[in-house]
């Protein structure tokens, strides 16, 4: 058991020039590599591939790999090939001529790893060519898409089984990133893996960091949040609808923002041309609905942005998910707004689903808008609904920042008897803009037109501006104290609950306006805190992972020598047809930007050169040094 241990860990640094393991990945590693079977449920970014491409190299024979996403397998075999691995795939995308030689290549032992889409395993050519084959152990990755309940239901996963009845001696690693419980047994089950032990690790990111804003001008925020806080990195921005997107995307490309959209409406191959300059550029931010991320491998994304509130917190961690899955810092961004409530709440209203499941929505929903309202940790929140407890985090903007928090009675007692007074003086309800304007006393055509400058309710709101009044509209709706008549314009109605407020028997506490306003002065007092200029999230790891003070004033060399090996790193892969981040991470150049290495072995020890990439690379990175120490 030491033994494989040890063995594992070699393998870890010589050929992923990693130093240690994470989490679980040395048990799991251990336990396959030793035959037994396995299911392993890890976030994604977690690092699942090294827990059966270990063992793989462990084990004598082959590692059989079934992966549903033909571009996933394509990009972890060029990985591995990158690293000095003798791994190939076989699915729909190799003529015949290749297939046969990567059979041959199989059957001759001369392979590592072997990925292949599960509609290909299964017929009786590829059961045929297994039988011959010395294998390692099959993993199975993606194992929920045996789920009929889940979104990703792919018919030829449940044939799976077969594996276990056919092959009972080969050990068999099920993986996936999908939470629940009941996906769980169902992947035990239809898989047959009942004799496997299960790894669960937890759900959080801590990399991640959550922020959500009150939207004004989501455009101009966004815009604001890339150039100030993620200029020249990787990112996504989710959108709701195909206009959004195209006017997003427009919108930054005219403010100098390499962005791409992406939505069901583009033809397949324009939007495979942008997914691919997605994984194989830098910086480059992908404007999309979601039909866009499954499948998106991309480890350096440094942000996943929203300018629309997501359908349930399933959907936004999924989505948020996809940011830094190298472990180094990113940022989930959210701006959300009374609008994305109501959208969300018509949405429901309107379709054709069952009475049943428009209740599942409204639940949803209602706790999607729970975690953009509390004012407790984020993180927290969120683990919670997954079933995990924690502490709060430091990490999420309600822990850098708290919220300030107020009695908020008074106010929406002055709110609630605003839209009651508007509808009781004209006969017909009135929308937001009308009401705050009547709250705040102005004189508007419209005030004047309808004589709501002579209610009871004009003007007693005076001491509170717009943005104010909207951010405690936007609360009293999530709480469903006021409602709004889709078939009417939008108009605000009062819901029943909202008696035991104007009442005085119920006590709200709100959360005071999150709005751009304190984002853009938490932002201020930050910086006076931290360096002089706007940092990248990039720059502003590097200052705090570096040794001391000392080595700020070398940030702009360290930055410099940085973008210098991104467009070393560019030219390889392009030279070799691959994604940049199958060559090195960022997050290798980045430590090789801190250290400034003199000779090839001093790259042994940055995380991600192996002995293969060292071998591969070694001279060409050091000269890219010394031509940075001659240029700079
Ligand atoms: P998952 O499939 O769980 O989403 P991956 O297997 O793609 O995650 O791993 C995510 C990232 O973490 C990859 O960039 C991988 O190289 C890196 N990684 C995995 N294990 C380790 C480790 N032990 N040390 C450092 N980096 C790791
Ligand atoms: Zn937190």
């Amino acid at each position: 058991m030491n033994d494989i241990a040890s063995r594992a860990t070699r393998i870890l640094q010589d050929v992923f020039g990693y130093a240690n393991f994470r989490a679980d990945q040395a048990e799991i590693i251990t336990h396959v590599a030793d035959g037994g079977d396995a299911l392993v449920l890890m976030p994604t970014g977690g690092g699942k591939s090294l827990c059966y491409q270990v063992p793989a190299l462990l084990r004598d024979g082959v590692g059989v790999v079934v992966s549903p996403l033909i571009a996933l397998m394509q990009d972890q075999v060029a990985a591995l090939k990158e690293a000095g691995v003798r791994a190939e795939f076989l699915n729909s995308t190799l003529d015949w001529r290749q297939a046969q030689e990567v059979e041959r290549r199989a059957r001759a032992g001369e392979l590592d790893l072997l990925y292949l889409a599960p509609e290909r395993l299964l017929t009786e050519r590829g059961l045929a060519l297994l039988d011959e084959l010395s294998i390692a152990l099959f993993a199975i990755d993606e194992a929920h898409c045996v789920s009929q309940w889940g979104h990703d239901f792919r018919q030829e996963y449940l044939q799976l089984a077969v594996l276990a009845e056919r092959y009972p001696s080969v050990p068999r690693i099920a993986l996936t990133a999908t939470a629940d419980a009941a996906t769980r047994r169902e992947i035990i089950e239809r898989l047959h893996l009942h004799a496997a032990r299960s790894f669960v690790q937890s759900f959080d990111r801590p990399n991640i960091r959550y922020r959500i804003a009150g939207k004004d001008s989501p455009r101009r925020q966004l815009l604001r949040f890339i150039q100030d806080e993620h200029a020249g990195e990787s990112g996504i921005v989710y959108a709701l609808s195909r206009k959004s997107v195209e006017e997003t995307a427009q919108m930054l490309v005219e403010h100098g923002v390499d962005a791409l959209p992406y939505h069901a409406g583009f033809a397949a191959s324009e939007r495979e041309t942008r997914q691919t300059r997605f994984l194989e550029e830098d910086g480059i931010v992908i404007v999309a609905t979601i039909a866009f991320g499954m499948g998106i491998d991309k480890p350096d994304v440094r942000f996943v942005a929203h300018v629309d509130l997501p359908k349930s917190l399933e959907g936004y961690y999924q989505e948020t998910g996809r940011a830094g899955r190298d472990g180094a810092p990113a940022q989930a961004w959210m701006v959300y707004g009374i609008a994305d409530v109501v959208q969300q709440r018509r949405l429901i209203e309107q379709s054709e689903a069952e009475e049943t499941h428009r209740r599942i929505a409204n639940a949803k929903l209602d706790a999607m808008l729970g975690l953009c309202e509390t004012a407790r940790c984020r993180r927290q929140y969120l683990l919670e609904y997954f079933g995990e407890a924690s502490g709060p985090c430091g990490n999420c903007d309600n822990c850098l920042d708290p919220p300030a928090q107020f009695d908020g009675t008074e106010a929406a007692q002055k709110l609630l008897s605003c839209i009651y007074r508007c509808e009781q003086a004209s006969g017909f309800a009135f929308g937001t803009q009308h009401v705050i304007a009547v709250l705040r006393g102005e004189r508007t055509d419209k005030v004047l037109a309808r004589g709501h400058d002579r209610i009871s309710t004009f003007g007693i709101g005076a001491d509170m501006d717009e943005a104010q009044w909207r951010a405690i509209l936007r609360q009293l709706l999530t709480m469903r104290l006021v409602t709004v008549d889709h078939a009417n314009w939008n108009v605000l109605r009062l819901a029943p609950a909202s008696r035991e407020v104007l009442s005085g028997a119920r006590r709200l506490i709100l959360r005071r306006e999150m709005s751009p306003r304190s984002a853009r002065s938490t932002k201020g007092r930050r910086r006076q805190k931290g360096a002089a200029a706007p940092m990248t999230i990039a720059a502003a790891t590097r200052i705090t992972d570096a040794a001391g003070p000392e080595a700020i004033p070398d940030a702009p060399r360290e930055e410099a020598l940085f973008q210098a090996l991104r467009d070393w790193r560019r030219g390889v892969a392009r030279e070799h047809g691959v994604p940049a981040y199958t060559v090195l991470h960022d997050s290798s150049l980045r430590e090789i930007a801190r250290r400034w290495p003199q000779v090839a072995h001093a790259l042994a020890g940055v995380p991600g050169i192996g002995a293969a990439k060292l071998a591969r690379y070694g001279d060409a990175i050091i000269q890219v040094v010394r031509d940075q120490a001659g240029a700079g």
